[in-house]
C-alpha cells in the first residue's frame, strides 16, 4: 500500500471503497516504457476507465485501446487525440464504428470477414489489424476462444482488406490476462511473425505488430518482473525480424492500474456453518457482484490484510454480502485469516485497481456500487 493510500484509509472512508494512487499508475507506465522502449503503449481502458487515470496517462503520452464508442468518448474527454486511440474490440456495433470514424479514430481491429465488411463501409480507408488466436496457457484469466482467427484465415483477410479500400496495417494477438510466463509471448511472436513476413512477401504493406496486454500483477504469488517480459519480447522480435523491426504496440491494462488500488471492506459476519467445523466463513461487504468478478473460478487470488495480522490464524472461506449462492470469493483456495477477526473489522484487498469498478453490479440486493477515490 502506498503512503497516499494509507493516509486516505486512515480517515475511515465508508466501505466498500477503492482507493487508487494515480502516482503509482504513472510509475507503472514508466516501468513498462522502460522495459519495452520500442513499443507504443495503448492503455486498455476497460481495466479502469476513471477520468483521473485517463488524464494522467494522456499527460504521459499514452495512447489508448478502446472497446466501445463510450470508451472512445472517455479518452477524448480526457484529452486524448483521436489518432491516439485504437478501436481494439473485434466486435463493434456499426453505429460505434461510424461514430469513431467520424470522431477521427483511424485504427480498428477485426478478426472476421463480416467485421471487415462493416469497417470498409463505415470507416473507409482506415488502418486495420487482424487479431490472431494464440495459446493462452500460463494466463490466470484467459481470453482465448472468443477472439482471434487462424493464421490461414488472417492471411486471406489481410489480402482482402487492401482490396476493400482499407489499409492492411498489422496483426495482433493477446496471450491472456495475468499471463505469468514470458514463453507465451515468445510463442505468439514466433507464430505471428511468420505470417507477417509471408504477407510482406505477398506485397501487402503491413507495418505493425500489436502484442496485446497480459502483463501480470503481483497478487498472492510472485510473478516475473516486467523487464523479463520486455527482454523476452525483444529477443523474440529480433530473432524473427533482425533489424527490420515492425512498429510495435502493446495494450496493457491490468499492469498499469492493478497494484495502484486497494479496496477497503468491512467484515459483516464471521461464523461456522457447522458447530465444531474448523472452517470459518468470512462475509465481507464486497463480493462477486460488488466488482470482484475475477474471483470466478477463484482465478484471481487477491491478498488480504486485517487489523489482527501477526496473531494466530485458521482456515476460512471468503464470501460477499448478497443473497446469491455464487457470491463466494474463495472456498477451494486455502486462505487463512486471524482467529481474532470479527464483524465490524476493516480489511484491505490489495492490488485491486484493475477490473473491479467496471464489473460492479448496480444495486443487487440494494447494495450501492463500489465507491471510488483517486488520490
Ligand atoms: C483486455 C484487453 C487488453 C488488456 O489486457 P491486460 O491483461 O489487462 O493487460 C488488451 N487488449 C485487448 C484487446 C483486450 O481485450
Amino acid at each position: 500500500m502506498t503512503p497516499k493510500i494509507a493516509r486516505f484509509l486512515a480517515q475511515h472512508p465508508a466501505t466498500p471503497c477503492l482507493v487508487l494512487d494515480i502516482d503509482r499508475v504513472e510509475a507503472n507506465f514508466r516501468a513498462l516504457m522502460h522495459a519495452l522502449p520500442q513499443a507504443r503503449i495503448y492503455y486498455a481502458v476497460k481495466a479502469n476507465p476513471a477520468a483521473p487515470v485517463l488524464e494522467r496517462l494522456v499527460g504521459l503520452g499514452s495512447q489508448f485501446d478502446a472497446a466501445s464508442f463510450e470508451e472512445v468518448s472517455a479518452c477524448l474527454a480526457a484529452g486524448a487525440a483521436p489518432e491516439a486511440i485504437s478501436f481494439g474490440n473485434t466486435i463493434k456495433k456499426v453505429s460505434a464504428i461510424a461514430a469513431a470514424h467520424q470522431a477521427g479514430v483511424s485504427l480498428f481491429a477485426f478478426d472476421s470477414i463480416e467485421e471487415l465488411e462493416k469497417l470498409a463501409r463505415h470507416a473507409p480507408g482506415a488502418r486495420v489489424y487482424c487479431r490472431i488466436r494464440v495459446e493462452n496457457e500460463g494466463a490466470d484469466w484467459p481470453l482465448s476462444r472468443k477472439f482471434g482467427t487462424t493464421v490461414e484465415s488472417a492471411r486471406a483477410l489481410m489480402l482482402r482488406a487492401g482490396e476493400m479500400g482499407l489499409d492492411p496495417y498489422g496483426l495482433s494477438f493477446h496471450v491472456g490476462s495475468q499471463q505469468t510466463t514470458t514463453a507465451a509471448y515468445e510463442l505468439a511472436v514466433a507464430r505471428v511473425a511468420m505470417l507477417f513476413t509471408d504477407l510482406r512477401d505477398a506485397g501487402v504493406n503491413i507495418r505493425m505488430m500489436n502484442l496485446g496486454g497480459g502483463f501480470p500483477v503481483r497478487y498472492r504469488d510472485e510473478v516475473p518482473e516486467i523487464d523479463r517480459f520486455g527482454d523476452a519480447i525483444m529477443d523474440a522480435m529480433t530473432a524473427h525480424f533482425g533489424n527490420a523491426l515492425p512498429e510495435m504496440l502493446i495494450e496493457p491494462g491490468r499492469f498499469i492500474v492493478g497494484d495502484a488500488g486497494v479496496i477497503a471492506a468491512e467484515v459483516v459476519l464471521v461464523s461456522r456453518r457447522d458447530a465444531g467445523d474448523p472452517l470459518r466463513w468470512v462475509y465481507l461487504d464486497i463480493g462477486r457482484f460488488g466488482g470482484l468478478a475475477e474471483t470466478e473460478g477463484e482465478a484471481i487470488k487477491y491478498r488480504f490484510t486485517t487489523p489482527h495480522d501477526g496473531g494466530p490464524t485458521g482456515p476460512v472461506a471468503i464470501a460477499g454480502p448478497t443473497c446469491d449462492g455464487a457470491d463466494i470469493l474463495y472456498e477451494k483456495t486455502p486462505y487463512r485469516m486471524p482467529l481474532a477477526l470479527t464483524s465490524g473489522d476493516r480489511v484491505e484487498l490489495h492490488a485491486t485497481g484493475a477490473y473491479v469498478t467496471t464489473y460492479a453490479s448496480q444495486r443487487f440486493n440494494g447494495f450501492a456500487p463500489l465507491a471510488e477515490h483517486y488520490v
